[in-house]
């Protein structure tokens, strides 16, 4: 039953990467994993997302195993179980090739704090890593060593990975790298902008994480 609930949350947040025009047919993927199992959660690798339904999420364990599901996992899965394996406080993973971030990414520029929208979300800038093929765990790996405490990524010729403590938080990211990235792309054409002061990032980061919002709503 737990299972087939995060099925169905997997599911609805899948919706809200088109929605929010952050993937193009097949692209992109999220996963989300089971804080009482352990097991993850997983779109299925190429199926177009109006195809998608609550029985077509593949559950796997942290090795890769299929425990349920008649489809392939995405080829992106070896990458998100590095990540799980690594990260014991994220539960949510989230792929995609939104347009704006990942012209940084093809350029293998990060993004510096231009903004206080970024310093509240991100605390600093969002890096870009290197370059890794597709299929197994390598892209994975360059998350982890690279992401710091930034919960998004930007990968080298390829395009954006996001992490949080729940799939919602990081969906939520995946909308902000490329609202961020749009922006900043734009400011880049009519001027210079520069970085906020590193403590002013801290504070803005500190407020936003301790102050905003109310309090049940805060990452
Ligand atoms: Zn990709």
């Amino acid at each position: 039953m737990r299972l087939e609930a995060l099925r169905q949350e997997l599911l609805d947040l899948h919706v809200e990467l088109p929605r929010n025009n952050l993937v193009v047919w097949t692209g992109g993927n999220i996963s989300v994993r089971d804080p009482e199992t352990g097991l993850v959660v997983i779109k299925p690798s190429g199926v177009r997302y109006q195809d998608l339904t609550v029985g077509s999420m593949i559950v796997v364990d942290l090795d890769g195993r299929v425990v349920e599901g008649a489809f392939q996992p995405s080829s992106d899965t070896a990458s998100h179980l590095y990540i799980y394996r690594r990260r014991p406080d994220v539960f949510g993973v989230v792929h995609t090739h939104s347009r704006f971030a990942t012209a940084f990414a093809a350029v293998g520029r990060s993004i510096p704090v231009y903004l206080t929208a970024q310093a509240d979300e991100f605390g600093g800038e969002i890096p870009c890593a290197g370059f890794a093929l597709i299929g197994d765990e390598a892209i994975g790996k360059l998350v982890v060593d690279g992401i710091g405490r930034s919960p998004a990524i930007l990968l080298r010729q390829h395009g954006v990975f996001t992490i949080g403590a729940t799939a919602t938080a990081a969906v939520k990211t995946a909308v902000m790298v490329e609202d961020i990235a749009a922006t900043v792309w734009a400011a880049l054409q009519i001027g210079a902008p520069e970085p906020l002061d590193d403590d002013l990032v801290e504070r803005l980061h500190h407020r936003y994480t301790t102050a905003y919002g109310q309090p049940t709503s805060r990452p």
